[in-house]
């Protein structure tokens, strides 16, 4: 692109993630990142016990959210066993994600769940303040979306504006020209519209409200153990014990969890009444240990998790003389976003392959310089003039957990195990809607239904039935 140079890499790994991308040895990042070799020292994990009313899989911001809600909500003696196989979360998305929250969905669920997630991290000193330590600073952000279209698709964003507006979201809707005396450094060529989030959107450092969530879980009893879940035992239920509403018929209920000791071939078995998937991009092969994929129509087993990873590259750039602090999360026509990254000049970029463009590899974390400069800059140049001038100083990648059939979460029961629940398939945006989703599944497990949001679509029986709930806003 004319007017944009090929600058030096001032240095390759992330300011701001380096306290825990450190702790990984050289031999450790060369290694396949979807293969698990036990590094994490453990935080405060202990070993599992013989028994857990309800064990969660995945100790990340989903699973750390359940464990925190179970605990709040849950009757005096009902025991919940986070399994988590690295504590120090090196490749778990939820360390490496950008942290934002936005109202600006085309499903209903979705734009729900990021109201009721803003509410709660607004008050989260309230909500996950531990006694003894300083109240959690998960860095929250106040600052809109700011989400651009072209004459083709203004009315797809009108669409939406609309009926974000309708379910309590506040928004502005900008004209070209108010646009650009709204936000005099934008180049508002080629755009029709803006649609800018006035409250209940930014963004707040992700590993922080994960180690927020766990903190709060633990000091409320939730016991987190260091492990690998690598099966499960389960028993045949009687006819008519299914999940009401689901499944009355022959099926398999989970009777223990098996977890594989770090560094050692000892295999603990955890019985449990209950297991919660939240594995991430992983929990597709914690599923496929339950023969999820593997069975007949009849048995319900046949359609897979339709969960896997999706690497995504996010990029930190230097840019002294660019927009400031008035600067929003910005998605460009392309899909392309940038936001502010604290007060001195750096800048947040990244964006999903274009539709032309294959999905790299996942076999590593590795990241792709030339995709920032053949796409990601020439993209916020164009709209964001000064970001000619802007230096790329570091990036790194992560795993999307990715729902490859609509694109959104997968909340619930799975209909052939009564006592399988599943929380995953965000594909870059379980961040933000992790407050809502431990709320939903204590809700579905204590009440027996959801309560706060009606996540009832969002289960794993849409695959089933095909009635799929397509999000469109997926950057
Ligand atoms: C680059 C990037 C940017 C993103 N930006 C945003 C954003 O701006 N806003 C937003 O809302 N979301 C964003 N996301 C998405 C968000 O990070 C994820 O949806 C969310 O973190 C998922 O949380 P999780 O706890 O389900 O998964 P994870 O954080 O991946 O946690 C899963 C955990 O399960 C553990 N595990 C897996 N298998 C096993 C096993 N067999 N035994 C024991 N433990 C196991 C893993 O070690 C891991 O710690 C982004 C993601 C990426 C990668």
């Amino acid at each position: 692109m004319s007017g944009l140079k090929r600058l030096p890499l001032l240095f390759k790994q992330p300011v701001r993630r380096a306290s825990f991308m450190d702790k990984m040895s050289k031999d450790v990042r060369s290694k396949n990142p979807l293969k698990w070799t036990d590094y994490g020292d453990g935080l405060n994990a202990s070993r599992p016990p013989k028994h857990a009313d309800i064990v969660v899989i995945g100790g990340g911001v989903m699973g750390s959210s359940v464990a925190y809600f179970l605990r709040r909500q849950a009757q005096a003696g009902v025991s919940v066993c986070v399994v988590e196989r690295d504590m120090s979360y090196t490749r778990a998305s939820s360390a490496l994600a950008v942290g934002g929250i936005r109202q600006q969905f085309s499903v209903p669920e979705n734009i729900y769940m990021s109201l009721y997630s803003a509410h709660f991290l607004r008050n989260i000193k309230q909500y996950l303040c531990v006694d003894d330590r300083d109240p959690p600073d998960i860095q929250f952000n106040h600052q809109g979306y700011l989400t651009l279209a072209s004459p083709d698709n203004a009315h797809i964003l009108e669409e939406n504006f609309k009926l974000q507006t309708e379910l309590g979201a506040k928004l502005e809707l900008l004209s070209s020209t108010g646009l650009k005396e709204r936000f005099p450094w934008i180049n508002n060529e080629g755009v029709e519209v803006g649609a800018y989030g006035l409250e209940n959107e930014g963004w707040f450092d992700p590993y922080l409200l994960t180690r927020s969530f766990q903190q709060k879980a633990e000091s409320l009893g939730a016991q987190y153990c260091r492990g690998e879940v690598i099966g499960f035992e389960c028993n045949q239920v009687d006819k008519g014990m299914g999940v009401p509403g689901y499944y009355q018929g022959q099926g398999k209920r989970i009777k223990s969890v098996k977890v594989r000791m770090p560094n050692s071939p000892e295999v603990i078995d955890v019985n449990c009444a209950m297991a919660v998937v939240c594995a991430g991009s992983w929990s597709g092969e914690i599923t496929s240990m339950l023969g999820i994929g593997q069975g007949s129509a009849e048995d319900l087993l046949d359609v897979p998790l339709p969960v896997e990873p999706r690497k995504r590259y996010v990029y930190v750039t230097h840019c002294p003389d660019g927009p400031g602090l008035d600067f929003p999360m910005i998605i460009n026509l392309d899909g392309v976003y940038a936001r502010r990254e604290g007060l001195g000049g750096n800048y947040v970029m990244g964006s999903c392959p274009f539709p032309d463009q294959t999905e790299p590899d996942c076999d590593n974390l590795n990241v792709d310089y030339e995709f920032f400069e053949e796409n990601i800059w020439p993209s916020l140049a164009n709209r964001v003039p000064a970001f000619e001038n802007l230096k790329l100083k570091s990036a790194w990648a992560g795993f999307y957990d990715y729902n490859t059939i609509d694109q959104n979460a997968i909340i619930g029961h799975h209909p052939a195990y009564p006592n399988l629940l599943l929380a995953t398939g965000f594909s870059g945006h379980g961040i933000q809607q992790s407050p809502a989703v431990g709320q939903a599944i204590s809700d579905l497990i204590f009440e027996g239904k959801f309560v706060e949001i009606d996540l009832a679509r969002m289960g794993f029986e849409r695959f089933i039935s095909k009635r799929l709930v397509k999000e469109a806003n997926i950057y």
